[in-house]
């Protein structure tokens, strides 16, 4: 039976406009597929707004958390004048928002008493933004004439309790879609499920992590082992390189699942990195289409893509980072100083992006967020006090303003001579390269330069590796 998972995005539901337009795309479709389902972000913006009240609240700003929460009931109350016309559904929906919103301030207030927010109660709080677009959605689709119902995935989506990061489990989940999702299905009714929000088995709100609608799109795709899933966003498709600074950056209209994992993980913002592992598992095409520009092909991404084996596919980068370096030659033959660096950077929470080491094994470096580094530093410090203390490190220290720039693409596995065009582009410009690493799925190789280099590193690459590629 054809199926077809459906997710628009924060901008693709981002006011009244952009809504009306979300529902055209699914009334244009919905004839041509056996099942429909529909997955719903949050409103541009508003789970940004929501952590703010929570941070706000924790400081104990009364005043500009209530005003923000003012802000956030008069922007979904004006979307929903907007888009809803008929009065029944207005007077359904209406208290419906006034008890999330009226929740929100409660939480909020319990906040500021607490002077904390929990990670729990932060899903919570974060979630509210899908639970309220979800039905106003709904609504808009009824407007139009189809039967379509909100469903919040509270219901349906089961996870553990990794909370603002939770994981789903399969069969829990398979369960309650059959259960939920299933009989809607079979009355011609399509569901227009919350994006990003989950519960535990006990039933406790969890969320999947920022931009965490594609995720939810792609566990039900597998639930329902659908035939496609397409994210709907503001862009044409995936990008060679980033527009704003590749300016002849250009939509790639087929990718593999590596090629994507890989990208999302160096920081392109196409999808939720996890987005691929329920839907490469039973092998589901994913389409990324422009909800406002619905003409456009957009970027389809299977199993093995033809994309020219050899090229390089896309560049993207990770900026704000720190090169961290230990250093000493008494390091030489000592046994375990690299495990216990990095059990020193794992106390402090802190993600490793790239590691090198020389092979004189005099220096250890490793690329971690610029905002961990002194809490990193520290604790290696304090972790080699006596090595520190005999000379045996000499020191620990770190390069701020450094980005990390990847060129990615299946070629790059099969094709000698890719790494070397990469870094004559690099010298061409005079672009000091300050460490390399090759990606172990050898889908990847990234190069860190400093900060002020990255924007003609990318276009550079772009050009001498893409383009003319
Ligand atoms: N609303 C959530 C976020 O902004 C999830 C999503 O948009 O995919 O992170
Ligand atoms: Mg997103």
């Amino acid at each position: 039976m054809s199926t077809l998972i459906m997710k628009f995005g924060g901008t693709s539901v981002g006011n009244a406009e952009a809504i009306a337009q979300a529902c055209s795309i699914v009334k244009s479709y919905h004839q041509d597929w056996a099942r429909l389902v529909v997955v719903v972000s949050a409103m541009r913006g508003v789970t940004d707004s929501l952590i703010e009240c929570a941070e706000l609240a924790v400081q104990g700003e009364e005043d500009q958390y209530q005003s923000l929460i003012e802000q956030l009931r008069a922007n979904h109350h004006s979307a929903m004048k907007d888009i809803v016309s008929d009065e029944m559904e207005l007077e359904q929906l209406t208290p419906q928002f006034d008890e999330y919103i009226s929740e929100l301030s409660e939480y909020c207030r319990s906040i500021h008493v607490l002077g904390e927010v929990t990670a729990r109660g932060m899903d919570t709080i974060t979630s509210l933004g899908e639970r309220i677009n979800a039905p106003l959605v709904a609504a808009a689709l009824r407007g139009q004439g189809l039967a379509a119902q909100a469903v919040d995935a509270a219901q349906l989506i089961v996870t553990d309790n990794s909370f603002q990061n939770a994981n789903p489990l399969e069969e829990a989940t398979r369960i309650k879609v059959n259960e939920i999702l299933v009989p809607l299905l079979n009355e011609k009714v399509i569901p227009v499920v919350t994006g990003f929000v989950a519960a535990t088995e006990q039933g406790i709100v969890t969320t999947l992590g920022r931009g965490g609608s594609d995720y939810t799109a792609a566990i039900l795709g597998n639930s329902l082992d659908a035939s496609e899933v397409w994210t709907w966003t503001d862009v044409d498709g995936v990008m060679t390189a980033d527009p704003r600074i590749v300016t002849n950056a250009m939509v790639i209209p087929e990718l593999s699942f590596s090629e994507v994992s890989e990208l999302a993980y160096f920081g392109a913002k196409v999808l939720h990195p996890k987005t691929l592992r329920p839907i490469i598992e039973r092998d589901i095409p994913l389409w990324v289409k422009n909800t406002f520009n619905p003409a456009s092909t957009g970027t389809k991404v299977i199993r093995s893509s033809k994309s020219d084996e050899g090229k390089v596919t896309a560049i993207t980068t990770i900026r704000n980072l720190s090169l961290v370096t230990v250093e000493g030659r008494g390091m030489l033959g000592i046994p375990g100083i690299a495990a216990r660096t990095f059990a020193a950077v794992a106390r402090q929470g802190a993600s490793v992006l790239m590691i090198s080491q020389a092979s004189s094994e005099q220096s250890i470096c490793f690329v971690i967020p610029s905002k961990t580094v002194s809490g990193v530093i520290h604790s290696i410090e304090s972790e080699m006090e006596l090595e520190l203390s005999r000379r045996d490190i000499d020191r620990v220290w770190a390069q701020p303003e450094i980005v990390i720039v990847t060129a990615v693409g299946a070629g790059l596995r099969t094709t000698p001579g890719i790494a070397g065009r990469v870094f004559s582009a690099l010298g061409e410009a005079r672009i000091n390269v300050i460490a390399i690493a090759q990606g172990s799925s050898e889908y990847s190789i990234s190069i860190v330069v400093a900060e002020k280099d990255a924007d003609d590193a990318m276009r550079k690459i772009h050009q001498e590796v893409i383009l003319n590629g």
